[in-house]
């Protein structure tokens, strides 16, 4: 069966045909680390991480370039302001290095706390100059490019289809020209390399031919791109705030140094998490990292199911609230498949359940659609507890949730008044009103059950 993937390039969808049979080559833009990845930049792992666990459950063989921005990213996607890792390390007291190797740690480990899987190859900004200056030299040599006073650009009037990913409207940009693009000759242009304001006074700066400074952000993507995945490869994925200036400059730097079209044929974007209508952003403060949503008693692997439930091309209206339920649902499921777990009966057949799954994950990835087809198998009178668990360990492998690894020592058949009375329990904890959490417990034990507080959340056990 197909797999079909939105592709942004051609707002369709369209079937999977990798460039070579079998195989499945992403490219991944990664974290800019200057700071923690809040949840919203994990939705976007998420869904890439979904995306190859698709591929693989078809048979793709997959690799996934993920690149680390450690140099080069401005406070403003126009290439003004300041290098984002510098100021972080100004202010923190501590070397360029430092900061990012220190969220860069910190973001593996979320990595792992959501069950992504690593990407095949980490390739840091930092580590590809040699790489960039080469690209650089190509679209020089070719005409694409122009000097001014802090760097080289590159000319975006020399391409006919520049813009096309985003479809941007080159000519209405061209009637606004008012706002001030100081010595850039078009306001799509963008910086290659970008020089030190007064060399020496940088923590991260190399030299060039074309003067001291540091690569522009898009074009450690072009480079390590082509490096590690070729001139030409099947999948490119990034959040959706990328289309419009990284993306569409990194398809420009590419296609122009390469002379090859397309440099990429499916372009795969996330849609953002919001919170009270407003895109979660690290530059605002980045709402709650994952590490803060453990310590109000959540499970990560909670907001993963959380994500699992709107399709990656929606945007996620995020609240306490609604991590709460996807906790309790969540909670709910894992007693379910334990119970499964010990059970032997065994009847019915599993194939119609496996085609609809495969259906629903198929078609751009519609994991809420394929987590419902798994609740109705679940709840089915006419499939025993083998096949339902059999079920659960192969959804598994698209949903990532560690079904698996769930322990069978927690038989948990706790009676669903007092799963609901621990329920009520955590909400008033994670609200904060303690005399009612308090309360709650006490009911708990006077029924003969206690809570303990585990890192994995609440465990409700019997005395
Ligand atoms: P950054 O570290 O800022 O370069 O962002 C890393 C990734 O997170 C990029 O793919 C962004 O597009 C994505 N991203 C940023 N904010 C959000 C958000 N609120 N929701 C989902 N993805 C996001
Ligand atoms: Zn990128």
């Amino acid at each position: 069966m197909p797999i079909k993937l939105y592709n942004t390039l051609t707002r369709k969808k369209e079937e999977f045909r990798p460039r070579k049979k079998g195989k499945a080559n992403i490219y991944t833009c990664g974290p800019t680390v200057y700071w923690y990845q809040h949840i919203g930049n994990l939705r976007s792992y998420i869904f890439s991480d979904i995306l190859k666990k698709v591929l693989s459950y078809n048979h793709f063989k997959t690799r996934q370039v993920m690149n680390v921005t450690d140099v080069g990213h401005l406070t403003s996607d126009a290439d003004t302001g300041k290098d984002k890792i510098e100021e972080a390390a100004r202010k923190e007291g501590k070397n360029a290095q430092e900061i990012a190797d220190y969220y860069l740690n910190i973001f593996k480990k979320d990595l792992k706390k959501l069950n992504i899987s690593k990407p095949d190859i980490w390739a840091k900004a930092t580590d590809h100059i040699k790489e960039q200056i080469e690209l650089i030299k190509k679209l020089e040599k070719k005409g694409f490019t122009y000097k001014t006073k802090d760097g080289l650009y590159f000319d975006t009037s020399k391409l006919k289809d520049y813009g096309k990913l985003a479809r941007l409207n080159i000519k209405g940009l061209k009637a606004g020209k008012r706002i001030s693009i100081r010595e850039k000759k078009n306001k799509t242009d963008f910086a290659l390399w970008k020089f030190s304001e007064k060399p020496g006074t940088r923590q991260q700066e190399w030299n060039s031919h074309w003067g001291v400074g540091f690569p522009g952000w898009h074009i450690e993507c072009s480079a390590m791109s082509i490096k590690y995945l070729g001139e030409q490869f099947d999948i490119h994925t990034g959040g959706e705030d990328h289309i419009s200036v990284h993306h569409t400059n990194e398809i420009a730097q590419s296609e122009s140094a390469t002379g090859k079209k397309p440099w990429v044929k499916y372009w795969l974007h996330g849609a953002f998490l919001v919170f009270r209508g407003e895109k979660v952003s690290k530059s605002k403060g980045g709402l709650y990292t994952l590490s803060q949503l453990e310590k109000q008693n959540f499970e990560s692997l909670s907001y993963r199911y959380l994500c699992l439930n709107t399709h990656y091309k929606k945007r996620l209206e995020f609240s306490i609230k609604s991590l709460e339920s996807a906790q309790n649902t969540f909670n709910k499921l894992k007693n379910i498949i334990t119970e499964l777990k010990t059970k032997k009966d065994s009847k019915g057949n599993t194939k119609e359940y496996r085609e609809k799954f495969l259906n629903a994950i198929n078609d751009d990835l519609n994991i809420p659609k394929a987590l419902g087809i798994f609740w109705n198998a679940l709840k089915d009178k006419n499939l025993g507890s083998r096949q339902k668990y059999e079920l659960a360990l192969e959804f598994d492998k698209i949903f990532g949730l560690s079904l698996k690894e769930l322990k069978s020592q927690t038989p948990q058949t706790i009676p669903k008044e007092i799963q609901q009375l621990a329920e009520q329990r955590q909400k008033a904890r994670a609200q904060k009103d303690f005399t009612a959490s308090d309360k709650l417990r006490k009911k708990l034990q006077s029924l003969g059950y206690t809570i303990e507080d585990t890192k994995k959340g609440p465990f409700v056990k019997k005395i």
